[in-house]
């Protein structure tokens, strides 16, 4: 394989998979999505490893030290934040690969909105309460289609995990609002979940702009809302007496 793009995981070093950590530690040119990255991550290279920041970088630049990198035979690691799947913008850069003939493989790796959850020890999908989680953003420079909307994915009053937004709080309460949920619905922010500096902030979508007024939270947090943030629930038919699954039969009685 030519290039390897590998989930780095949501922040702590120890969250990414074996295999992403493998073929860091194997490889001759690393290029990293800036400052989500853990740096300690870059540590597991080899002294001789290049290193390169795509914060700065473009695309072309990007795909340059690829096609060089494979053409000197040399294994390349393409390192991105949580899952790359996830607002990775791995996709441009796989087309252009394509384009060149170059293979490539993806491991995946933690999503930050997942380490969110264990920061909250939250369940994301309770009975009774939600069994579907949305990912989504609030428009920003990238535009949302229409159908898109936090307001109307806010009608489903599913469990919501919203990337990318915290600079635009105001706006994303309220369009909460403005899509149906209640005043008094739970909203979690966790900033840098599983980073050493991790910060929690829970409120009400009346109380959470208030909340974060002075917190001089602007980047790397993950805002979640939903019901699953109280704590009312029915308990799971997994583990009922009466609910039998492929390992366990049910109660006669
Ligand atoms: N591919 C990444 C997301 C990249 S987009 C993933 O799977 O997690 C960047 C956004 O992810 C940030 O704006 C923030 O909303 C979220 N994010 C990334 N790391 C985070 C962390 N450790 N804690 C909370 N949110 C995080």
């Amino acid at each position: 394989m030519d290039i390897t793009f590998v989930g780095a995981g949501p922040g702590d070093p120890e969250l990414i998979t074996i295999k992403g950590q493998k073929c860091l530690q194997a490889a001759d040119i690393i290029i990293y999505a800036g400052s989500l990255v853990n740096p300690a991550l870059l540590e597991l290279a080899k002294p001789e490893t290049e290193i390169y920041n795509s914060a700065s970088m473009t695309l072309e630049e990007v795909i340059r030290v690829m096609a060089e990198g494979v053409a000197a035979g040399k294994q390349i690691v393409r390192l991105h934040t949580g899952d790359p799947s996830i607002y990775g913008a791995i996709k441009e850069q796989m087309d252009e690969l394509d384009k060149l003939g170059i293979s490539y493989e993806v491991i995946p790796g933690v999503s930050s909105f997942l380490a969110t959850a264990a920061a909250l020890h939250t369940e994301y999908t309770l009975p009774d309460v939600s069994q579907t989680v949305i990912i989504t953003r609030a428009e920003g420079r990238t535009p949302m289609p229409s159908k898109e909307k936090l307001s109307r994915l806010a009608a489903h009053q599913a469990t919501m995990c919203i990337f990318l937004s915290i600079s635009m709080l105001d706006k994303v309460v309220k369009e909460l609002l403005d899509g149906g949920y209640t005043l008094e619905t739970p909203i979690a922010i966790v900033q840098k979940a599983s980073w050493p500096e991790q910060r929690i902030f829970k409120g009400t979508l009346a109380t959470i702009c208030e909340i974060m007024k002075d917190e001089g939270v602007e980047r790397t947090a993950m805002i979640v809302v939903g019901k699953v943030l109280h704590s009312e629930y029915s308990l799971s038919r997994l583990y009922s007496a009466d609910f039998a699954h492929m390992f366990r039969e049910a109660a006669s009685d």
